[in-house]
């Protein structure tokens, strides 16, 4: 029976029979949620991984206004604007070398959908179709048709699995088994005749937080590169100083030949992604032939205010602070794992730059685990937004968290444990 009091409102990835309360959130400011009933939430997940430098920080909001009296919204094909010319400029400065054109979208996804269709009509365009993808075991990469295609396929998609295309997998670098991705990675290279690899760089966020080492991301691009298979970088979660750099392929020193960034691009202010590639990628597009034109749009692309909340979180980027900042925020975290690897409730206590991930002891794992629902609730109670992955806990939380927050987060956590488990 629907509870009286639900409204309409569909939320994502939420089960509304088992969701106890739908906190109302009137305000946020840095790391903080406040609450219609007046409660202050801390933000340990960054709003799903977008809040960068904090909710609403003044000099992102300052330019949205100003940009939205200016122009808020013009069509994209055939127009162009200055919020997305200057933001396109300082993105491929700050990128990876070897990524020379920026293609706007809105989200993560989309982004995803666009690198894909890229490398098809690469191939295409210069006379080699190909269509095949190789992916990570464990990944996710989105929830449109095509994303949920190249992630692991799981309870996620399970209902739209007859949709989803055909790709190969690589298994997960374990620790310690890193070799068996690297020749699964070759083979499937050799074999598949693949357009493209696509890979979160560094670590699996959906797929459980799972971290690998910044070698096996340069070995997996040496591969791809050997046997001309496009390397494709999802950093739409890893990018925006998540893993201690701007972005994640700078710890492996990799020019991925196409790139995806979201989330933390404007700062975690508004909708918007852009997908990077090489300009040969460009190349095999321009043509007086019409029928060799990319053929992907939505209606917002490089929406003006959005661009111009982007260009001014690329601002704070160029801030000695924001590093150092990140630094900081990284140390903060790894000071507070110590009491955790010695606890026995936990296993795999890791971290990645700002990101840290721990597992809780019990039986039954996984994103369905029976505790996961049990633990965001206790979160709730004690107002904390932590968001597990079934038994996997994870912080992700906005830079300007201070080391008081993190202290009530993690006694957070291990009060969960004592009281759930
Ligand atoms: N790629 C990665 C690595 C992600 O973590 C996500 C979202 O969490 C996406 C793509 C999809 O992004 P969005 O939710 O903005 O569509």
């Amino acid at each position: 029976m629907k509870p009286e009091t639900t409204s309409r409102i569909w939320h994502p990835f939420t089960q509304h029979a088992l969701q106890d309360e739908t906190p109302k959130i009137v305000r946020g400011d840095g790391a903080y949620l406040y609450t219609a009933d007046g409660r202050r939430i801390i933000d340990a997940i960054a709003s799903w991984w977008v809040v960068t430098h904090g909710h609403c920080h003044p000099e992102i909001v300052a330019a949205i206004r100003k940009q939205a009296e200016q122009l808020n919204q013009v069509i994209f094909a055939g127009f162009t604007h200055e919020p997305a010319e200057e933001l396109a400029a300082l993105l491929l400065k700050l990128t990876p070398p070897g990524l020379d054109y920026v293609f706007f979208s809105d989200s993560g996804s989309t982004s995803v959908e666009v690198a894909l269709k890229m490398a098809l009509g690469y191939w295409r365009n210069i006379g080699e179709p190909r269509s095949r993808i190789l992916v990570m075991q464990h990944s996710y990469h989105g929830d449109t048709i095509g994303t949920m295609s190249v992630g692991a396929r799981g309870v996620f998609n399970a209902a739209y699995e007859p949709m989803l295309f055909d790709v190969t997998s690589v298994p997960f670098p374990e620790r310690g088994h890193e070799q068996a991705t690297l020749d699964a990675l070759e083979a499937a290279c050799r074999g598949d005749n693949p357009a493209a690899f696509i890979v979160e760089p560094l670590i699996l966020g959906a797929g459980g937080m799972l971290m690998y080492p910044a070698w096996v991301l340069k070995e997996m691009k040496r591969i791809c590169e050997t046997h001309d298979v496009l390397f494709i970088a999802d950093e739409v979660m890893t990018g925006w100083g998540r893993t201690g750099t701007l972005f994640a392929c700078e710890q492996a020193d990799v020019s991925p030949d196409v790139a995806c960034y979201s989330k933390g691009l404007t700062g975690g202010s508004l909708p918007l992604a852009v997908t990077l590639c090489r300009a040969d990628i460009f190349d095999a597009h321009y043509s007086r032939d019409r029928q060799r034109t990319f053929f992907h749009s939505s209606s917002y692309t490089a929406n003006p205010i959005a661009c111009a909340a982007a260009k001014a979180n690329l601002g704070l980027w160029q801030r000695q602070e924001t590093r150092k900042q990140v630094a900081s925020v990284a140390v903060m975290q790894e000071e507070r794992l110590a009491a955790f690897r010695a606890d026995a409730r936990f296993r795999n206590v890791r971290r990645s730059g700002t990101i840290t991930a721990l597992e809780l002891d019990v039986p039954d794992g996984g994103y369905l685990a029976g505790i996961g629902p049990q633990l965001q609730s206790y979160f709730r109670s004690r107002n904390l937004l932590l968001r597990p992955l079934g038994n996997t806990i994870y912080v992700m939380p906005p830079y300007c968290i201070t080391a008081a927050d993190l202290d009530a987060i993690y006694a957070g956590i291990s009060d969960a444990s004592d009281a759930l488990i």
